[in-house]
């Protein structure tokens, strides 16, 4: 199963985790590593080791926001974010996430991108907090971002709708 997993890793993000050196350049370069419980270092050698268990439920995946920073500053090019943006997908597939929430949420960006070719902020707060069971929750909040024109009625109508829809039918989006 471990060799199975870093095999699927490497297929599908096409990062070669096996040359990770362990030097921790990622590591003390990400902004948020504080909050993660693993650290890009060490998923990379959980990774290694096939641990599929600990890598798909750890919170890493979820909150790595993408910045690039690691990128630019691991010595063997390792893309950690798209990295994570395969873990993530693995998770949401195969309902490993320990964080629920996070996982919601990340759908329904997911969707309104498909839908509209762009967040639709109402729609996918509004689709977040029912499907999280928080619909009252944060309504002062959303009231008062409606009133200072924050939040749009209607998705804004892209270009190159057709082709994010494409996108997402080869990715089984
Ligand atoms: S892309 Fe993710 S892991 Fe890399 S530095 Fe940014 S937040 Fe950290
Ligand atoms: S910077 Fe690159 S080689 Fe160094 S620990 Fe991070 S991923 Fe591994």
């Amino acid at each position: 199963m471990g060799k199975e997993f870093g095999q699927y890793v490497l297929e599908k993000s096409r990062q070669k985790v096996s040359k990770c050196l362990q030097c921790l350049k990622c590591t003390s370069g990400c902004p948020i590593v504080s909050w993660m419980d693993y650290k890009p270092n060490q998923i990379n050698r959980l990774i290694q080791m096939g641990d599929k268990k600990k890598v798909l439920s750890s919170s890493i995946i979820w909150l790595c926001v993408g910045c690039q920073t690691c990128v630019t500053r691991c010595p063997m090019k390792i893309d950690i974010p798209l990295l994570m943006d395969t873990l993530r997908s693995l998770a949401v597939k195969e309902k490993v996430s320990k964080k629920p929430n996070i996982t919601i949420f990340h759908q329904q960006f997911l969707n309104s991108i498909k839908r509209w070719g762009r967040a639709h902020e109402l729609e996918l707060i509004g689709l977040y907090k029912l499907k999280s069971g928080s619909l009252f929750q944060d309504i002062k909040l959303g009231q008062e971002m409606f009133l200072k024109g924050k939040l749009s009625i209607l998705p804004e109508i892209i270009k190159g709708k057709k082709e994010i829809k494409e996108m997402f039918s080869k990715g089984n989006g």
